[in-house]
């Protein structure tokens, strides 16, 4: 073990030296040609090396061409910096090295508590057995919409587990044109057919409306169909908005309808006291789908699905072969008996690392700071002549598009459609775009608690200049 000592202490000292140095460079520069080429047609080895040179090669060859999302003006998608104590706690969980698939180690029972955690993060009812971590979102929405069809299709008296979907007459689900992709994936991957998915109304800034889903759910059901599901979004990707979760659930108690939330990127700004009003009703969900690896800043991968009853969730994934039985299972039984993975990675560790290093107040405090520099972004976009904002600011995302006066809105869709990546090429700041309504948009989404002010400055100023640059190139 000396070598992993000797070697484990370059790599702490490398990766020190990597977070400390990340705000002083570029956010992000294109992979060096040469690099690239490397990396890509690297021939499989035929002879081992030492531990000590393999961290110098990450040290060399990899390290320096990160994506960018550790930086604090790093704002694309929905990546956050990891937190050190996550990264830190990802090298115990790997020398541990168990399978979170069930039995009696401290991985499992740590899950338990960190699942709850989250819950308590979020403000979700938890009983026991009500959820479990996930590769992220995506799986955790798999994982709940599965639940849905289970239930969905008990009640029509048909036990899809067994008999399959061949039987079942279309269960219709309600979602919205800001939804996640990540829904109807699942939904596809189910066999519910994504013609099934219905496109409910929004308003004008992007929240389902819910008087439109009770319409819908009447008209189809009058037609013959079965609505089942309806998805609210908590925080939506593109703007950040969230919709009226209390009112989604009544329309869902009436109708009978399981409520699935998402709340991916969203979910822990119910922690930001200025905009926890807005996530109301989020304790009534059948399901929550929420992501600690985006605003918690646990290290990638880590997703969670947090569910009301345990017992439909077991229900529908609980196979357990001969050779998997253990008797010292306890009453909840194993996770993989939750959902899809059998075995499991130890993600519970670098969960509880990251909580444990801020505690709830210091967590709450980021997630606060957060949204207040994207509320402060929205006034110096609002501020700034040739910017607009495209959407309120309620979160902590902020859309918007380089439009000076005087121009049509085909040439600043041309324009902002290719503002981001200039934008990201420059290497001063980095964000990603999307269409709204027609429109293309640039949005920034801030999740790492290191920003500050003289950051969004500067994204201000590169996307003014990136902006009017390529103006100037379309002109004749
Ligand atoms: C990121 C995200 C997802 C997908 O989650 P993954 O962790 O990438 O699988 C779903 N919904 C929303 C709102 C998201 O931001």
């Amino acid at each position: 073990m000396d070598d992993f000592r000797t070697a484990g202490h370059a790599a702490v000292d490398l990766l020190a030296d990597y977070l400390g140095k990340l705000p002083e460079g570029p956010v992000w520069q294109p992979v060096d040609p040469a690099a690239r080429e490397r990396l890509l047609t690297l021939p499989l080895p035929q002879d081992g090396r030492g531990l000590a040179e393999l961290v110098a090669e990450i040290g060399g060859e990899v390290l320096p061409y990160p994506m960018g999302n550790g930086h604090p003006r790093f704002f694309g998608w929905v990546n956050a910096a990891p937190a050190p104590a996550g990264v830190l706690a990802t090298l115990a969980a790997a020398a541990m090295n168990p399978s979170s698939a069930g039995g009696d180690h401290a991985d499992v029972h740590l899950e338990r508590t960190v699942v709850r955690w989250i819950a308590e993060l979020a403000g979700f009812p938890h009983p026991p057995g009500g959820g479990l971590l996930t590769s992220g979102a995506s799986m955790a929405t798999i994982v709940a919409l599965g639940a849905a069809r289970n239930r969905a299709a008990r009640q029509l008296g048909v036990d899809v587990r067994e008999q399959g979907l061949a039987v079942l007459p279309p269960l219709t689900g309600y979602v919205s044109a800001e939804t996640h992709s990540c829904v109807r994936k699942a939904a596809e991957l189910l066999g519910l057919g994504s013609r099934n998915l219905r496109a409910v109304r929004t308003d004008a800034t992007g929240h389902l409306d819910p008087a439109d889903l009770r319409a819908r759910v009447r008209a189809d059901r009058a037609a013959g169909l079965h609505p089942f599901l309806a998805v609210a979004s908590a925080g939506t990707v593109n703007t950040g908005a969230v919709d009226d979760i209390a009112a989604i659930a009544a329309v869902c108690a009436d109708e009978g309808l399981w409520l699935h939330v998402d709340g991916a990127y969203g979910a822990f700004g119910v922690l930001d006291p200025a905009s926890a009003h807005r996530y109301a009703g989020l304790e009534l969900a059948d399901s929550l789908a929420l992501d600690p690896h985006k605003w918690l800043g646990v290290p990638v991968d880590c997703g969670c699905v947090l569910v009301r009853d345990p017992v439909e969730l077991r229900g529908t994934f609980s196979l357990v072969p001969s050779y998997l039985r253990d008797e010292n299972a306890g009453g909840l039984g194993w996770f993989s008996e939750y959902g899809i993975e059998q075995t499991r990675p130890f993600r519970s560790l670098k969960v509880w690392a990251t909580v444990a290093a801020s505690g709830r107040d210091g967590i709450a405090r980021d997630v606060a700071h957060c949204a207040a520099m994207a509320r402060r972004l929205g006034e110096l976009v609002s501020a700034e002549p040739s910017l607009e904002l495209m959407a309120p600011v309620e979160t902590s995302i902020a859309a918007f598009r380089y439009a000076p006066d005087g121009v049509s809105d085909a040439v600043l869709n041309q324009v902002n459609q290719a503002l981001p990546v200039a934008v990201q090429e420059r290497g001063r700041t980095f964000v990603t775009g999307t269409l709204l309504d027609g429109r293309e948009a640039a949005r920034a989404c801030l999740i790492n608690p290191a920003v500050t002010e003289p950051d969004l400055a500067v994204l201000v100023e590169e996307a003014v200049a990136a902006g009017a640059d390529l103006l100037t190139a379309l002109r004749p």
